[in-house]
């Protein structure tokens, strides 16, 4: 009997598995090991643990479960409570307003996503994509030409989108979505405004293509008031999709999200989900929860991150404000910092990684090369002392690395 093996996985693997494996799967900027370890994660967007509503989540989760057999059996049609919620959370943009029949549930955005991407993306279509974009690594997986679109305070350029798709259709190519994150941008942490996102969806209608409008964000916000989604503008019902999640609002770990599109489209995207259906049982413990209480959870999370954000910008202020600048976000979670031009960005990487910092540098948003002398720090997951301390360590690290 053979104890040993020679089989060599890589050789078995799909051409994708392997390409992801051999370059995309080594880009991790967490870093962490035993001799690094991570104490002050300012990395990925986790949401705070103090305002996960354990005790109502455990009574909720007895409720569904003692009255609700359906919780744990397959249900490829979804629970419409859950999807009740969404039409709720929805209801501040007014005008075209999601119905039942525009929701689909999906395990968090991120699912909804890669249906997007499968639903659409054909190798080597175009794609536009924002300056910095949040799936500018991801999407390179279906290989399409990304078209990057600059960005400016009130969001993307619509002179420029302009002439970028006047080229493109003078070579008889229509994109096929653009992605936005247009309410609390990851990274940038900017909203678009009224206007821009108007001048862009008559865009949209002139030439035909989507808008992929991914919100996780926009109802985290510190100050003013709701601007209407793409979604809510778009008259037609026909040119955007957009995406939701509970994940900022509630607790990544339910893998609760949702795409709204018209309904050909999302009978494309079901095409592609091949999962017996988005977790039952947490759809319903989430919608059974969130039916009482979304408002008033929103306003706890809301209220938890608009102090960590001050938090932070005085951290910032004081030990990182003499070598970076950075904006002031109204909302989300999410700082985009500056560095000045003499701090070296790997050192400056490597050296907070020693520190125990993690952060998320900008180029790791980039399709095109670019977000160099960028980082993003998310200031949701950690607690008031952490903050303070890991910010003063990332000051050490950004000074040691501007020798
Ligand atoms: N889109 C954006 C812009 C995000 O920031 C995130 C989470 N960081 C996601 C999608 C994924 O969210 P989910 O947890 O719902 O999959």
């Amino acid at each position: 009997m053979t104890t040993t093996s020679n089989l060599k996985h890589t050789q078995l693997f799909s051409d994708a598995a392997n390409e992801r494996v051999n370059t995309l799967g080594q880009r991790r900027w967490g870093g962490g090991s035993a001799t690094m370890p991570i104490k002050y994660t300012f990395e990925g967007g986790f949401p705070d643990p103090s305002t996960f509503p354990m005790e109502a989540l455990s009574d909720v989760t007895r409720r569904v479960l003692m009255t609700d057999r359906t919780a744990l059996n397959y249900d490829f049609v979804g629970y419409g409570g859950m999807r009740k919620v969404v039409i709720e959370l929805e209801r501040p943009h007014g005008g075209n307003a999601p119905k039942d029949e525009n929701i689909l549930i999906t395990a968090g955005a991120s699912q909804a996503l890669q249906l997007v991407y499968s639903a659409f993306i054909n190798p080597d279509d175009t794609v536009l994509l924002e300056e910095s974009s949040y799936i500018a690594q991801q999407i390179r997986m279906w290989k399409p030409n990304v078209t990057v679109v600059p960005m400016d305070d009130d969001g993307a350029c619509v002179d420029e989108l302009r002439q970028t798709l006047e080229s493109l259709a003078s070579k008889n190519i229509t994109p096929k979505f653009f992605y936005v994150v247009a309410d609390f941008n990851n990274p940038l942490g900017m909203s678009y405004s009224l206007e821009r996102r108007k001048q862009i969806l008559d865009l949209a209608y002139e030439f035909g293509f989507m808008i992929v409008e991914d919100d996780p964000y926009g109802r985290i916000r510190f100050k003013g008031e709701y601007v209407p989604s793409f979604y809510s503008l778009d008259s037609t019902g026909q040119h955007v999709i957009r995406l939701g999640t509970v994940s900022k609002i509630l607790g990544a770990g339910m893998r609760i999200g949702w795409a709204i599109a018209a309904p050909d489209v999302l009978n494309a995207l079901r095409q592609f989900k091949q999962d017996g259906g988005t977790n039952p049982f947490a759809q319903r413990v989430t919608a059974e929860f969130l039916k009482d209480n979304l408002w008033s959870h929103i306003k706890v999370v809301t209220e938890s991150y608009h102090r960590k954000r001050d938090w932070m910008l005085d951290a910032m202020t004081r030990h990182c404000g003499d070598l970076s600048s950075w904006n002031v976000p109204d909302g989300g979670i999410f700082l985009w910092v500056r560095t000045h031009d003499d701090v070296d960005d790997a050192k400056m990487l490597q050296r907070a990684l020693e520190e125990g910092v993690a952060y998320r540098p900008g180029f790791a948003f980039s399709s095109n090369g670019g977000g160099k002398k960028f980082l993003r720090l998310a200031y949701s997951f950690q607690d008031q002392d952490s903050i303070e301390e890991g910010i003063k360590r990332l000051g050490r690290a950004m000074h040691s690395a501007a020798d």
